[in-house]
């Protein structure tokens, strides 16, 4: 914690937990850390804790930093400790972890924490306006379902009260935005009882959606010379043991299914994952220098198994359609292909307005090395070498996570913030020089050498499930005309301008536009309103005056009337916007 928000932040964690000492006497205290905007501490209350009391709470801590308590750091034995703490059984359990003879204590007035800080000298450091309380939640103590569940409040804390504010707002806005809610308003997607938790689907405004994506998705990798394939979405448990993903992603799949073909027993499984299908395509014909790279790309749908507490929406599912490809390539090869990965990730940032991304470059630890990890150090070290040579040199911002890799090479995450700055993890572009070899896949090189390919994983557009939920939120649900769902809504004023507005809505239809024709008994008011909520980018209003002129009345859903325009114009208009995809 070099920071000094963060010691402000684990200070109030202290203060929170001096507070409730001093409201309810007889809680019992878990752990209280500093994390990313704020701070929690979990306690044991004698009472049932609601979301009214942390106003109470909140205001005694705001009593406690106005008495400007210092902390104070005293290490004392572990006999002294357990005095100090002998009716704290969560303390005293943390007593027994620390090892050595002395722990660590900050007292700060009449509260006293087992804690090796650091914090600030004295509550004068913080801001008594700039800190807030916002809700109660249940966690387990050292997070094991095995133990008992205490009573985890939260709170967030800035330098300055504007920051806090700025913070609170975009939370606010978030929540507005939360593609739960929105996918639900737009008619996107839904989830079934009867189909399972984790299992989305598609209406048909959320289909739209993803063939857009994928048409976009397949005209970038034409371009950038894929070849597509289509698998399977089962496979036999064999291939998984040989792929490594079996026994050591078990946990992650589904359960295997079993069949019975006249007493001969075969064990299939649902794909987790699309490599070890495509590895048998590249494996299908003998290969030579002269056939590399080789780049294979599948919309693959995938399925794994998530705990069911840790679904949520779009963002973690149980089932998922991939942006993925293989691409196998020779060593001389491998710089170039890997930086056209990251050029094409650059490329999607642009046509979706993401401004602000970083990469994560994840590399090995010695110690994961034959656990973690595939054991031949000298290939880690080469690969990391070249991955992050090239993202040096290719200028975009990077920082390295050691002991995160994949088990089978380095990788490189990408977290993009959406336009509200929430961030979000989205894709993964993987270096694996492990698996090709477990397959058995090879090429002939110049030489007439056999030798291994190195295999690039990549999936710069995620999932269809990650990519939307973040779309919905980046685009507050009102997605740039090429993406909209609906991209017309065509309203006929009154019965006498029913023809009118069919023909309208049909010359749309051939242009290739999305369009409806809205000529149900309502009010011209009630549908403009009811567009805007859809956030329909036009909505067409057809009168008199538009039938005279062969014209349109044009709404847009942000800019409101634009006036009446000829009708060609208009499609001359639309046209152009979808195929700049602004
Ligand atoms: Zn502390
Ligand atoms: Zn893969």
């Amino acid at each position: 914690m070099e920071n000094n928000i963060d010691k402000q932040r684990h200070s109030l964690a202290h203060i929170m937990a001096y507070a409730v000492k001093e409201l309810y006497p007889n809680v019992k205290f878990g752990m209280g850390p500093a994390i990313e905007s704020g701070f929690y501490y979990d306690f044991e209350f004698p009472i049932t804790l609601e979301q009214k009391d942390l106003a109470k709470i909140e205001n005694r801590m705001r009593e406690i930093i106005k008495r400007e308590v210092a902390f104070t750091k005293k290490d004392i034995s572990k006999k002294e400790a357990k005095e100090l703490f002998s009716n704290q059984t969560f303390k005293l359990d943390l007593i027994t972890d620390i090892e050595g003879e002395t722990v660590s204590t900050y007292e700060s007035g009449k509260f006293t924490d087992l804690c090796i800080g650091p914090h600030i000298k004295s509550t004068k450091e913080i801001k008594a306006d700039a800190f807030k309380l916002t809700k109660v939640a249940g966690a387990y103590w050292k997070g094991s379902e095995k133990n008992k569940m205490l009573t985890r409040i939260y709170g967030i804390a800035f330098d300055t009260k504007k920051e806090l504010d700025e913070y609170v707002a975009m939370q606010q806005e978030a929540e507005k935005r939360d593609h739960r809610k929105l996918g639900k308003d737009l008619r996107i997607f839904i989830f079934s009882e009867l189909v399972g938790p984790g299992l989305p689907l598609w209406l048909p405004n959320g289909t739209t959606i993803i063939d857009q994506l994928e048409s976009l998705a397949k005209d970038m990798e034409n371009k950038a010379g894929y070849l597509r394939v289509k698998t399977p979405h089962i496979a036999k448990e064999e291939m998984y043991k040989k792929s490594g993903h079996l026994p050591y992603y078990a946990e992650s799949m589904f359960p295997p299914m079993v069949l019975d073909e006249d007493g001969v027993k075969t064990t299939y499984y649902l794909k987790a994952m699309n490599c070890p299908h495509h590895h048998q395509i590249y494996a299908a014909e003998p290969k030579s220098y002269r056939s590399l790279p080789l780049r294979l790309a599948e919309y693959g749908t995938c399925y794994r198994y998530e705990k069911s507490g840790e679904l949520f929406g779009l963002m973690r599912v149980r089932s998922m359609q991939m942006n993925d490809a293989h691409i196998y390539c020779t060593e001389e090869q491998f710089a170039k292909e890997f930086m056209a990965v990251i050029k094409l990730y650059l490329q999607y940032f642009k046509i979706f307005g993401i401004k602000k991304y970083i990469m994560r470059l994840s590399t090995h630890s010695k110690e994961g090395l034959g656990k973690k990890y595939i054991d031949n150090e000298v290939l880690w070290n080469k690969t990391e070498t070249m991955v992050r040579d090239i993202m040096k040199k290719s200028k975009i911002p990077f920082v390295e996570v050691p002991n995160e890799a994949a088990f089978y090479g380095p990788k490189i995450d990408v977290e993009v913030w959406s336009a509200i700055g929430r961030e979000f993890t989205l894709a993964t572009n993987q270096v694996d020089f492990a698996v090709p070899e477990r397959f058995g896949l090879t090429y002939i090189d110049k030489g007439g050498k056999e030798k291994t390919p190195i295999c690039i994983h990549r999936a710069p557009l995620s999932t269809h499930e990650r990519l939307i939920g973040f779309l919905i939120e980046h685009y507050a649900g009102n997605f740039p005309v090429w993406l909209a769902p609906v991209q017309v809504w065509v309203v006929p004023i009154s019965d006498s301008h029913r023809k009118y507005a069919k023909l309208v809505a049909q010359d749309l239809k051939e242009n290739n536009i999305r369009v409806e024709l809205k000529d149900e008994n309502e009010t011209l008011g009630k549908k403009i309103r009811e567009g805007q909520g859809q956030k329909i980018p036009y909505l067409l209003i057809i009168g008199d005056k538009e039938i005279k002129k062969k014209s349109v009345g044009v709404r847009e859903r942000k800019k409101g009337d634009l006036g009446m325009l000829k009708f060609s114009k208009f499609v001359e208009q639309i046209k152009k916007e979808i195929e700049s995809k602004k």
